[in-house]
């Protein structure tokens, strides 16, 4: 008999603690997941995140792709623009105190905590279904000697132990493909006190194409996820208090960042699925923010 290694045996107690066996393959997948694409931008800067950049390309700071350290800037770049990403959504909190209560659904290696915390002084809460994951952020926050008020947790965003409007503001960044809308809004809508926002940065299918596109199947099995379309969330949210307050389409501004990752040494076969579908109209790059009423 094998000895299982501590991967192994990791992917088993995370396993056991996901609701679902669908749960135990993405906490699997998170255990796993090493790409540079996310492990160098994060050596940038201390800042790690599992997400997609927005805004236009600063050509002047990537200069010339054939002097020396081009690869470098390169990656400082479509780090910049993912933190750009972060700092949009914690736009469209509203005011938060430092005595407030933010919840990150689906917190990755915590990038978005670090960044909130860094923001408004008050206390993260992040959940994840990976193992590795939590363990990185709480390092990463011993490291940043915020520790005390940053803090991820392996646990399902559906069925979360904080206590009933609790959050001042809770979201989920890139996080929301995994998840059933209405259980998930159920479980926001629970724990934000009235008048809390709730935002949520996604890729979403848009109704108006008509159907997922070939292009969203192939990102649904590149990230063993399942993508919502538009509809569905304005939907999902309706039915659990959440009113949305601003909808923005992101899709032209997370465009330069495709482009750019597409061209680098880091890219991960997926980037095609993004430009084509983000080009034909059958998928679209959303930012929601609602209020609990
Ligand atoms: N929000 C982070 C990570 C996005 S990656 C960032 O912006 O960097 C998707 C994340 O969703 C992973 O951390 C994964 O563990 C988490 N996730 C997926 N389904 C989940 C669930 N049911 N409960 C908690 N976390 C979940």
């Amino acid at each position: 008999m094998s000895v299982p290694d501590v991967t192994t045996v990791r992917d088993t107690i995370t396993s056991a603690t996901a609701a679902t066996p669908y749960q135990g393959d993405i906490a699997r997948y998170w255990n796993h997941e090493a790409r540079p694409v996310n492990l160098r931008l994060g050596d940038v800067d201390g800042l790690y995140h599992h997400h997609y950049g927005i805004g236009d390309v600063d050509r002047a700071a990537l200069g010339d792709p054939t002097a020396a350290g081009y690869e470098n800037r390169l990656i400082a770049e479509l780090h910049r623009l993912e933190s750009a990403q972060t700092s949009l959504l914690l736009d469209n909190l509203g005011p938060i105190r430092r005595e407030d209560t933010l919840v990150d659904a689906g917190c990755g290696r915590g990038g978005t905590m670090v960044m909130a915390h860094q923001r408004f002084g008050c206390g993260v809460e992040g959940v994840t279904l990976s193992v590795k994951q939590a363990d990185f952020a709480n390092h990463r926050a011993r490291e940043l000697g915020i520790d005390t008020s940053v803090r991820a947790r392996v646990c399902n965003m559906l069925n979360t132990p904080f206590a009933s409007g609790q959050a001042a503001a809770s979201w989920n960044n890139e996080s929301s493909m995994y998840v059933d809308l209405h259980d998930l809004f159920a479980e926001h809508s629970r724990i934000l006190a009235p008048g809390g926002r709730y935002v949520t940065i996604t890729g979403c299918w848009n109704p108006v194409y008509g159907q997922p596109s070939k292009w969203v199947s192939q990102i649904n099995a590149h990230f063993e996820c399942n993508i919502h379309s538009r509809r569905e969330y304005l939907r999902a949210m309706a039915d659990n208090r959440l009113v949305p307050q601003t909808v923005i389409d992101l899709t032209p501004q997370t465009l330069p960042y495709w482009e750019l990752r597409a061209t680098s040494g880091l890219v991960t076969g997926i980037e095609d699925a993004f430009i084509n579908s983000y080009k034909d109209g059958s998928f679209q790059y959303l930012l929601i923010a609602a209020d609990r009423v």
